[in-house]
């Protein structure tokens, strides 16, 4: 049979290792000039694959767990370590290639692609799927560029696009494997919905997940840079948890990202508000009570003076000396709406504490698409079968990955749910 992949990330690749194992001819076309580009840059570098953990899932969390039933986290990893990928499983089951190195799983994916005669095609953007009587036709535009290596000749400039064709590639049976909206630098830009929308499907509402959130600026003044760990929890305007995440949050000068941070995106509504608690960075614990840890520090300042110098009260501003940033000393004061001066009273105390324990702020929005790891919302998955990643509505169509309405935590979750439904796809199509 031939199978034609359109998109070679995690899942294309897995598709269509799968399918050229079953001893199917497979093309895979991708837009990008290199195949597994976004792979080669996740986890900062380092791929983090999978998630041996608990399953944390949204969107269609149920098709998620049904996918990863279907196609199970250590069978995944069977697949990649089958494809000669080390892998080392680090803190709370989060899995990487043992080199550390992202492009090390990309070598090792397109080694089996090429060994398994996989054809793949680069420079190839989808423009739209025919299903026929015996198959399927796609029409594809094929990008030529100008060779890096060669010195532009004056008029062309090296890595130029210098032409394009049409050409009609046939199939059997085609997957879809072309990524969301998130990250359009590496050929994903929500376009590629369009080849499933004109055959019937449909699209739920896409946002950008996994980015910083936009707060109000004022409170953030001199904390961009700064990273803290935090609980972070996300309210609605009407005070009702949307979601809560605890970890490292990065401030930036109109926002908070960190993986904490980002990991919130997904729920942002209009008037929803950021709730930080601060208290692990200043007092090394989120249990303690951050009244009474400020009183105890501003009781020992007291003894120390007065076996030594001076008489003046405790200040807010020495509260702070040795567990604070100067920064977040600043933005804390700030938030309590008391100055470093004033003495450290009872009543400043109380409006300190309630800083510490709750710096909240309004957030605006979110980093668009371009700043996105991942796409919430995608292509209703009612309309695929979570065994076989078939669609139900066009047989010997299928869908894997970024596009379908799954989107997952920071973790490795987002690349094992486009491995495993890449996998189910590529293997459907070996039992035909
Ligand atoms: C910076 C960054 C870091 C990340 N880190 C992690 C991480 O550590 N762990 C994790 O689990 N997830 C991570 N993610 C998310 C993860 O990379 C994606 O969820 C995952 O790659 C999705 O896989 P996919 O195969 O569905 O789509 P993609 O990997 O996005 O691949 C889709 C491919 O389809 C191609 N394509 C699109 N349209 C067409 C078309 N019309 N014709 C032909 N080709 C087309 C694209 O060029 C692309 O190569 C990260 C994402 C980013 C951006």
């Amino acid at each position: 049979m031939e199978i034609l992949i359109i998109g070679c990330g995690a899942a294309g690749a897995a598709a269509a290792i799968a399918a050229a194992q079953a001893g199917h001819r497979v093309t895979v076309i991708d837009r990008n000039r290199k195949p597994l580009k976004k792979l080669g840059v996740t986890g900062n570098g380092r791929g983090n694959l999978l998630n041996l953990s608990d399953l944390r899932y949204y969107g269609d969390t149920a098709f998620a767990h049904q996918v990863l039933e279907a196609m199970p986290p250590k069978e995944v990893a069977v697949f990649l370590e089958d494809c000669g990928i080390t892998l080392a499983e680090e803190d709370e089951g989060r899995v990487y290639p043992a080199a550390n190195l992202a492009s090390v799983a990309v070598d090792g994916l397109l080694h089996r692609m090429e060994r398994l005669g996989v054809e793949l095609l680069p420079c190839a953007l989808a423009e739209c799927i025919q299903p026929g009587k015996n198959g399927f036709s796609v029409l594809v535009t094929i990008t030529e560029y100008a060779p890096d290596q060669v010195k532009a000749n004056g008029k062309v400039k090296k890595g130029e696009a210098v032409a394009q064709r049409q050409l009609t590639l046939k199939a059997d049976r085609v997957i879809v494997a072309a990524g969301g909206a998130a990250a359009p630098a590496h050929g994903t830009d929500g376009t590629a919905y369009g080849l499933l929308t004109a055959l019937g499907h449909t699209l739920r509402p896409v946002k950008p997940a996994l980015c910083a959130l936009l707060t109000d600026a004022k409170p953030l003044k001199g904390l961009s840079g700064k990273r803290v760990r935090a609980g972070l929890a996300l309210r609605a305007a009407d005070g009702c948890l949307l979601h809560e995440s605890n970890g490292e949050a990065l401030f930036a000068e109109d926002g908070v990202s960190g993986i904490a941070a980002m990991q919130l995106a997904r729920f942002v509504q209009p008037g929803c508000t950021l709730h930080m608690d601060l208290r692990y960075s200043l007092m090394g614990s989120e249990n303690t009570d951050a009244a009474a840890w400020l009183r105890k520090r501003r009781q020992r300042l007291c003894e120390q003076r007065t076996a030594g110098t001076g008489s003046e009260p405790v200040s807010v501003a020495e509260l702070f000396t040795g567990c604070a940033h100067p920064a977040l000393q600043a933005a804390i004061e700030r938030m309590a709406g008391l100055s470093s001066k004033e003495p450290a009273s009872d009543a400043a105390i109380q409006q300190l504490a309630k800083a510490i324990e709750d710096f909240a702020l309004p957030v605006t929005g979110t980093r668009d698409f371009d700043q996105a790891q991942v796409t919430a919302g995608g292509m209703d998955t009612a309309q695929f079968d979570p065994q076989t990643m078939e669609s139900r509505l066009v047989p010997g169509l299928y869908a894997a990955g970024e596009m379908l309405d799954v989107d997952g935590d920071c973790g490795g979750y987002n690349l094992m749910f486009a491995f495993a439904g890449g996998l189910l796809a590529g293997r459907a199509n070996a039992s035909r």
